[in-house]
């Protein structure tokens, strides 16, 4: 491979497919180049969750609002069925302490534009009645969709080839090419299946973006947040709407390196169910721990006593691509003209990528943006460029865990 794109998009994850998606839908060239093949990282190890009521509001929340309004029209226009179903998510109050915060979550969320119904028990049991008959209550949010992760992946590639996207897959890119007088810009990228001439590189490398940030001298503040999913056979008609317990918001925003579990519990389109979840900072392992299985199998079967009796098939785990303010980093790396980011998404990646997608085509297109890509510029963190400043590209790629 020698080619030439207007912009290569590093990384076949969810982020990498919208960026592609997006590119291509404004008329650029796009090539994609990832290391092993689409859905290999992240996006395939994770929930499909759209969610609102976990993001904070402000920028948090916005992003998420244009997003999911993003992926009502995706699942219109493309062609690949990728199990989008708006069915709501409902929050799970374990007691009165845990009503009074679901209704504080529904109340925020109310003022912020978004549906929220408060149930009490039994309202709770009417919607849900194989849960445990002492749950105080909960709160639906009927505006949360799923879709499948790795379906929802093929469908942005396939939908972008259609409109030009070149997919190199076998090609992991090995260092960065800039332009060796005036500012450095990129002009390439070299991969192990062949080289593509560029102006202008994404990242998207989730957990792995820090490595192909490196080749072009800067460290990134991404660290991975591992989490476990538990796959229970068939349980057909157990839940009708994901559940999730009150607490599970607390997880998702505190930077606590000890273990944290909370119940996430996902049916998916062929009855399986996906139960979840947790959150540690162990590096890049991504072995399944007997002690987290057992953790979220016993939230699990408080929330839902009949689980006791239901066969786990499988399970793994993935990495989030943490970021230190819960933030993505969206947008040019300061210092490295042409070389932009889509990173960050810790929990969130697969609700966020369509509007990542949107805003990395509004940044390289040079069109007006948004407030709210303000908020996710990478240069909110001081990403100084030190190692293998503009021009050097020839060391050696530094290790990719993954
Ligand atoms: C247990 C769990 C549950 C989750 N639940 C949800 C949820 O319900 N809702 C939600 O929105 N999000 C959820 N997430 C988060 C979501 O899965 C991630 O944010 C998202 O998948 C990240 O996508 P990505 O494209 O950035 O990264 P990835 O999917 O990891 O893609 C990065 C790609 O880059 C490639 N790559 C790396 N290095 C190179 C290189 N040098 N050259 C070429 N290619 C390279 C990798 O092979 C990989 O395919 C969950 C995550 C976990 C772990």
């Amino acid at each position: 491979m020698t080619a030439r794109a207007d912009v290569v998009v590093v990384g076949g994850g969810i982020v990498g497919a919208a960026c592609a998606y997006y590119l291509c839908a404004a008329g650029l060239d796009v090539h994609l180049v990832e290391r092993r093949f689409p859905a290999s990282g992240t996006s395939r190890a994770c929930d499909s969750l759209i969610l609102l009521w976990d993001k904070t509001p402000g920028a948090d929340l916005a992003l998420a609002q244009t997003s999911a309004a993003l992926w009502a029209d995706l699942a219109e226009a493309l062609d690949f069925d990728f199990e989008y179903a708006r069915r709501g998510t409902i929050l799970l109050a374990e007691d009165d302490e845990g009503m009074a915060a679901g209704q504080a979550t529904a109340k925020a969320m109310q003022a912020a534009g978004v549906r929220a119904e408060v149930l009490d028990g039994g309202g709770l049991r009417s919607l849900e009645p194989n849960l445990a008959p002492d749950l105080a209550g909960g709160v639906l949010f009927p505006d949360d969709a799923q879709v499948d992760a790795r379906r929802a992946t093929l469908a942005l590639l396939s939908a972008a080839q259609g409109r030009g996207l070149t997919l190199h897959t076998g090609a992991e890119v090995v260092a960065i090419r800039r332009s060796p007088g005036g500012d450095g810009r990129v002009c390439g990228v070299e991969t192990r299946a062949g080289d593509v001439a560029t102006d202008a590189v994404v990242c998207a490398a989730g957990v792995w973006s820090n490595d192909v940030a490196r080749l072009v001298g800067v460290e990134l503040p991404i660290r991975p947040r591992k989490g476990h999913i538990l796959v229970a056979a068939r349980v057909p008609g157990l839940i009708r709407h994901p559940l999730l317990e009150g607490g599970y918001v607390s997880t998702v925003q505190s930077a606590t390196e000890d273990l944290q579990v909370a119940l996430v519990a996902e049916m998916t389109a062929s009855g399986t169910l996906l139960l979840g979840s947790s959150r540690q900072f162990v590096g890049f392992d991504r072995s399944v721990s007997l002690a987290v299985m057992r953790a979220i199998a016993t939230r699990a079967v408080r929330f839902l006593p009949s689980l006791a009796k239901v066969k786990i098939i499988r399970s793994y785990a993935g990495l989030r691509p943490w970021s230190p303010d819960h933030l993505q980093l969206i947008g040019p790396l300061p210092g490295v003209p042409g070389f932009y980011l889509a990173t960050g998404h810790e929990g969130a990646g697969i609700a966020l990528s369509p509007v990542t997608g949107r805003l990395i085509a509004d940044w390289v297109l040079g069109a007006e943006l948004p407030p709210v890509a303000a908020e996710v510029r990478p240069d909110r963190f001081d990403l100084a460029v030190g190692i293998g400043e503009s021009g050097d590209t020839d060391g050696p790629p530094s290790p990719n865990p993954g």
